[in-house]
């Protein structure tokens, strides 16, 4: 590729699981892509050695005191940005395309302060869209961002699309497979003795430490329809799923001529990262798929909607929307943590956010400025009431 200029790339939670799998992605393709502009949040050292490999002209920390800690693991001089602050003066970095990485609504200000600077958009977050969702998709029509989705259904519903030209007319429905979890097929009598370990092992992806929680549970499902709703802007009711063990079929959409379009790999996420980091190019990887014969065995379930009933409440709320899906997700984003501290059980998370979600049905929002207040409050809501449990 002589004489084409390397992509210039930011990726915001660059620690992370998706941050450092993106990461394999510019590693492999050294000559085309220049990393510019990374965030970490704790993660000093190992935000310093991203550093010192990629050197990024910006780097975020996420507070004050990680700057001297950072600085003295670098072995160059690149600015270095602090806080929520930080985020949103990164997110708007001269560069070609933005990898979000970063895990819940935290990334919020910074995609909004994002959409009208960056031209290509790589979002793996999901929580910004349940939140959000019809906002951000307004601004990014409004400015021509090209927003690509990184999470494994929704990049493999992307490329289904396009086998339609994203004309959604033609599609009767479009169904996501989920995994089902560790807990797919357990007894759920016994789901009140999950442990944190337990509820982190996921069968088939090794993920962040809520995400892995968030499928365990099927909330992810959930925000993954709600993501899908805004993303393709389509019905609830033509967003179907499925329980797929394998996690081989990533999605399917059914055409409105009974044809099923089904997008299949190995489960890896460096393909969809890789794909929504050169849409709509596509680069021969160096991260090979087995022959179709190591894909057999394939299975499709209907999903267990008493066992897991936060699959139901999620997009119960994403339907009713308002501040529904908003407090829906902050509840969530405070009740995994919580489990994780062994401070409330497995079902104890789903306790925790139903009650809290009557609180709020009487609020509004408007603005994006709302939703970041009600986001905070309805966090600093959960955390003080199981603090006084
Ligand atoms: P991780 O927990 O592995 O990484 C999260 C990243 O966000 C880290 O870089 C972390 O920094 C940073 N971060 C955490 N909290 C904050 C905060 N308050 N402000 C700024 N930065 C913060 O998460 P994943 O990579 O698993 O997931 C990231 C997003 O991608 C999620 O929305 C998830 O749903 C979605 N996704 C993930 C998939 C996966 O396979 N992991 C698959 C599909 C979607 P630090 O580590 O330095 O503290
Ligand atoms: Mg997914």
């Amino acid at each position: 590729m002589a004489g084409v200029a390397p992509v210039s790339v930011g990726i915001l939670g660059v620690t992370g699981s998706i941050g450092t799998q993106a990461l394999d992605v510019i590693r492999a393709f050294p000559d085309r892509f220049r990393l510019v502009a990374v965030s970490g949040h704790t993660n000093s050292l190992g935000l310093a050695a991203i550093a010192n490999e990629f050197r990024p002209e910006r780097v975020a920390v996420g507070s004050a005191d990680q700057v001297a800690i950072i600085r003295k693991h670098m072995d160059y001089d690149p600015v270095i940005e602090v806080g929520e602050s930080g985020l949103v003066a990164l997110a708007t970095h001269p560069m070609d395309q933005l990898v979000v990485a970063i895990v819940g609504t935290a990334a919020l200000p910074a995609v909004v302060a994002a959409i009208p600077h960056v031209p290509h958009i790589a979002l793996a977050n999901k929580e910004v869209l349940v939140a959000a969702g019809s906002r951000i998709m307004a601004m990014v029509r409004a400015h021509g961002t090209r927003l690509i989705p990184v999470d494994s259904e929704h990049s493999a519903v992307f490329q289904c699309l396009a086998a339609v030209d994203f004309n959604r007319d033609r599609i009767h429905h479009m169904t996501l497979t989920a995994s089902g979890g560790p807990f797919w097929g357990r007894d759920p009598h016994t789901f009140d003795t999950i442990t944190p370990a337990e509820a982190l092992r996921h069968p088939n992806w090794d993920m962040g430490s809520k995400i892995s929680v968030d499928s365990a549970t099927m909330v992810n499902k959930g925000l993954e329809v709600i993501e899908a709703h805004h993303l393709f802007d389509m019905a609830w009711d033509r967003i179907r799923v499925v329980v797929h063990p394998q996690s081989i079929v990533h999605a399917c959409i059914e055409t409105v001529d009974g044809a099923i379009l089904a997008h299949m790999g190995r489960p890896d996420m460096r393909y969809p990262i890789q794909y929504a980091m050169t849409y709509p190019e596509r680069w021969a990887t160096p991260f090979k798929q087995d022959g179709l014969t190591a894909l057999s065995g394939l299975e499709f379930f209907e999903p267990d909607r008493d066992a897991f009933p936060w699959l139901d409440l999620a997009i119960c709320c994403g339907k009713a929307g308002g501040v529904m899906p908003i407090v829906f997700n902050a509840a969530n984003e405070v009740a995994v943590p919580l489990f994780l501290n062994g401070q409330v059980s497995f079902m104890g998370m789903y306790d925790t956010i139903r009650r809290i979600l009557d609180a709020y049905a009487a609020e509004t929002v408007v603005t994006i400025a709302d939703i970041i207040e009600l986001d905070k409050r309805v966090k600093n809501h959960v955390t003080i009431r199981n603090s006084l449990v």
